[in-house]
């Protein structure tokens, strides 16, 4: 019997050797919304920002790790998403900017804010895109099949952070960060939300939601 047994565990020590891995839980999330059609050329936040962020991630090795994450999840923020921060004027006003035909630009605010005829979607699938890391990283289980929240980084176009309730602004059409907060809070029951914002002219501005 003693023999029996010590075969049967050096039998089974191989087969469980051979068993596929639990892949490694992600420690972090990033997502990437490149929005190739709101250009403006020589513009400081072009479109050849977002290739040159993820050519250098990858020519770090840090796009082919296990535990970092690509989420793709394609989603585009909802009208109400949008309007829990912003006031229906900014939304009409991105939409009447955006209309205007292929190729051509249209400038605010001495030209620092720029539009296309695909500005309006890709404002909307830039926040669309922060959200799916807001879910991955309040909702890990749902999202990611993991227990442990991951950081995240939204590689984002347009992006999001100066416009005010009502007005476009420093090249973001929407406020994408407090969209992402007020979701926080709204879907996932996040009571308070630090903001961390640091930028090139403006030194670092904390506020909480
Ligand atoms: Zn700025």
């Amino acid at each position: 019997m003693f023999k029996a047994y010590t075969q049967s565990t050096h039998l089974h020590i191989p087969h469980a050797t051979s068993t596929p891995t639990q892949p490694a839980p992600a420690n972090l999330i990033y997502g990437v919304s490149a929005a190739t059609r709101h250009d403006n050329p020589g513009h400081p936040e072009c479109a050849a920002r977002i290739p040159s962020i993820t050519d250098a991630l990858a020519s770090f090795n840090l796009t082919a790790r296990q535990d970092i994450q690509q989420l793709q999840r394609g989603r585009v923020a909802t009208v109400e998403e949008v309007l829990a921060i912003h006031d229906p004027v900014i939304l009409k006003g991105v939409e009447i900017m955006s209309d205007r035909p292929d190729g051509d630009v249209g400038t605010i605010e001495q030209g620092t804010t720029f539009f296309t005829n695909t500005s309006y979607d890709d404002a909307l699938r830039a926040i669309g895109v922060v959200l799916d890391l807001v879910d991955g990283v309040c909702d890990p289980l749902n999202v990611l099949g993991q227990v442990e929240s991951p950081v995240a980084f939204g590689i984002c176009r347009p992006p999001g952070h100066h416009a005010v309730v009502s007005q476009s602004m420093g090249f973001c059409l929407f406020n994408t960060a407090a969209v992402a907060a007020r979701y926080a809070q709204q879907k996932h029951g996040m009571k308070k939300v630090m903001i961390i914002d640091f930028d090139v002219h403006a030194g670092i501005i904390a506020g909480v939601v």
